[in-house]
C-alpha cells in the first residue's frame, strides 16, 4: 500500500483539510494536483509541496461547478503526468440559515458545489482510470453525511447525496478497478468552520464558547476537534487500498459524535 508515484488530484487543496491530504500524498511520494477556485494560493501550496517532496505538486486553476475548467484540469494533469490514479472530490463550503430563511440561490450554490463538482470531477477523471486499469475516487462527506443539524439544510442534502454517488461510482467501477469511497469527519478547525462559530452563535443567540462546546463538539467522546491529519490519514489509507473489496463505504472520523 504505497502512494509512491501515484498522480492525484485533490480539489479544493489550497488551504484546510484538502491541502492537508495534499501534504500527506506528496509525503508519500505521490504527484499531486492542487486544484482549487483561488489559483495563486493553489500555486504556492504547490510550491511548498514541491520543495517539501519526496513527491512533486501543481496548482490548477479550478472552479468545481464548471464543466469546462474540471475537463481543462484534469486534461491538464494527463498531459503532465501521464493519467490519474486517485481523485480526491473535496472542494466546499458551508452557509448557513433556517430553512424558510435559506435564499434559493444560496441553496442552489451549495448543491452546485459540493454535488455538481463531485460529478463532474469523477465523470471527468473515470475514463483515465479505466484507461489505466483502475483508480481510488474520494468524496468529502461529513457526520452530516449521516446526520442532521439546525441551519444546515443544504449541506446535510449535499453531504448525503454525496454517499449515493459514491455507491453508484463503486458498482459502475468495479470491473474496471475504479473504487469509491467517502470520508466523513466530524468539525475540523479550518477558515469553513472558524466562519460558523460567530455566525451560528449570532443565529442560534448563544456564545460562541457554547457553539464550539455545545454545538460542535457536545456530542464527542472527549470534546476534541477531529484534526486535518486524522482526515488525510484515511485519506491516504482510501487512496492506497488497491482492491475492489474496499469500495462504496464510508469511513467517519469524529471522535465518536457520530457512531455506526
Ligand atoms: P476550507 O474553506 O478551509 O477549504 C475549502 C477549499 O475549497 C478552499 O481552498 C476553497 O478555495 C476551495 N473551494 C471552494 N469552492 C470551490 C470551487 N467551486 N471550486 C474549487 N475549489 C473551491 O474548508 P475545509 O474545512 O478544508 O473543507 C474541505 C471539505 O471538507 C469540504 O467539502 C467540507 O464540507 C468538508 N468537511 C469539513 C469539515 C470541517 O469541520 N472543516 C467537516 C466535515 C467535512
Amino acid at each position: 500500500m504505497t502512494l509512491k508515484g501515484k498522480i492525484a488530484i485533490v480539489t479544493g487543496a489550497a488551504g484546510g483539510i484538502g491541502y492537508g491530504i495534499a501534504r500527506k500524498y506528496v509525503a508519500e511520494g505521490a504527484r499531486v494536483a492542487i486544484a482549487d477556485l483561488k489559483a495563486d494560493a493553489a500555486e504556492a501550496a504547490a510550491k511548498e509541496l514541491t520543495t517539501m517532496g519526496p513527491g512533486e505538486a501543481i496548482g490548477i486553476a479550478m472552479d468545481v461547478t464548471n464543466e469546462d475548467q474540471v475537463n481543462a484540469g484534469v486534461a491538464a494533469v494527463v498531459a503532465k503526468w501521464g493519467g490519474v490514479d486517485v481523485l480526491v472530490s473535496n472542494a466546499g463550503i458551508q452557509i448557513v440559515h433556517k430553512i424558510e430563511e435559506f435564499p434559493f440561490a444560496d441553496w442552489k450554490k451549495m448543491l452546485a458545489i459540493h454535488l455538481d463538482g463531485a460529478f463532474l470531477t469523477t465523470k471527468a477523471c473515470i475514463p483515465h482510470m479505466k484507461a489505466k486499469g483502475g483508480g481510488a475516487i474520494i468524496y468529502m462527506g461529513s457526520v452530516h453525511s449521516k446526520e442532521a443539524s439546525p441551519l444546515k439544510a443544504a449541506y446535510v442534502t449535499a453531504k448525503h447525496g454525496l454517499l449515493g454517488l459514491a455507491r453508484a461510482v463503486a458498482k459502475e467501477g468495479g470491473a474496471y478497478g475504479v473504487r469509491s469511497n467517502v470520508i466523513c469527519p466530524g468539525f475540523v478547525r479550518t477558515p469553513l468552520v472558524e466562519k460558523q462559530i460567530p455566525e451560528q452563535a449570532k443565529t442560534l443567540g448563544i456564545s460562541e464558547d457554547e457553539v464550539v462546546k455545545r454545538v460542535m463538539l457536545g456530542q464527542t467522546v472527549d470534546g476534541e476537534f477531529t484534526t486535518i491529519e486524522d482526515v488525510a490519514e484515511v485519506a491516504a489509507f482510501f487512496a492506497g487500498f488497491e482492491t475492489n473489496a474496499l469500495t462504496g463505504q464510508s469511513v467517519i472520523v469524529s471522535h465518536g459524535w457520530h457512531i455506526e
